[in-house]
């Protein structure tokens, strides 16, 4: 008898590799869900993008373990469970507009736009940012992409629903908070930024709710070590 990982013989070895990789993104939904994650939507996206392909493939082996790996230019795509975490605090609804801050490897624009999110999304280092848009266009996953300071925000698409930064903040940049819709007359909240804020050791979870033109309220939540959000003014 075959164990469930060996391979089946006759069938074509990307078939097998397909299968092989949704039975491990299963088990990586499990495992989020019996740590807490409780948003089905978010479970349901991360249970269908591929991470494999996210990832250098010397590491494939481990995508789906729920860790953050190495993604070049000392960046990391980050672990599941933090993707899975922010995005959940986002709780983005279909068709919102989320911008992000740090592309990255592409794999939270992706489960964003899993979600039915229209994305926008920044990234400083442009050579990663290039090979990760050739890779998200190859995907399927429309994404609206910018080389450039994430803390400044994106005017052109503002305001934004939800805005999701994916590096640790010394302090909330204010064009974010500039960037949030404003909660509408018929009542109900007005946009979310999600943002982890810190020192270079470890940051904590905020979300920050815009409750009116110039009212914001905030929220704490776990602590989390993210790669540095680094801005013009930084000079690195
Ligand atoms: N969201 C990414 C993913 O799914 O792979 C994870 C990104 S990694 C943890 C953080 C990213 O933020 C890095 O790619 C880094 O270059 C980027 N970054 C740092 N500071 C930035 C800034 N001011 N503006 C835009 N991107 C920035």
């Amino acid at each position: 008898m075959l164990s469930r990982d060996e391979p089946i013989p006759g069938m074509p070895n990307s078939t097998q590799r397909d299968r092989k990789y949704h039975r491990q993104r299963a088990r990586l939904v499990a495992s989020l869900r019996e740590r807490g994650i409780d948003n089905e939507r978010v479970l349901a996206a991360i249970g269908r993008v591929p991470r494999h392909a996210f990832v250098d493939p010397a590491l494939r082996n481990r995508a789906y373990a729920d860790e953050a790996l190495p993604i070049g230019q000392s960046q990391t795509i980050s672990q599941p469970f933090t993707v899975a975490y922010q995005t959940s605090l986002l709780a983005p609804q279909p068709d919102d507009r989320v911008l992000e801050v740090g592309t990255g490897s592409g794999y939270q624009a992706a489960v964003l736009c899993e979600m039915g999110v229209r994305v926008f999304s920044i990234e400083r280092h442009q050579a990663l940012l290039e090979r990760t848009k050739t890779l998200l266009d190859r995907l399927g996953y429309r994404v609206v992409t910018k080389h450039g300071d994430g803390t400044n925000g994106w005017v052109a698409f503002a305001p934004y629903d939800g805005i999701i930064v994916t590096a640790g903040a010394t302090d909330v940049p204010d064009p974010l908070l500039e960037q949030l819709r404003e909660p509408s007359d018929a009542g109900g909240d007005g946009g979310r930024l999600v943002i982890p804020v810190g020192g270079r050791g470890g940051q904590q979870m905020q979300r920050i709710t815009r409750t009116g033109p110039t009212r914001y309220q905030r929220e704490d939540f776990h602590s989390f070590r993210f790669v540095p959000l680094v801005s013009e003014e930084d000079g690195e």
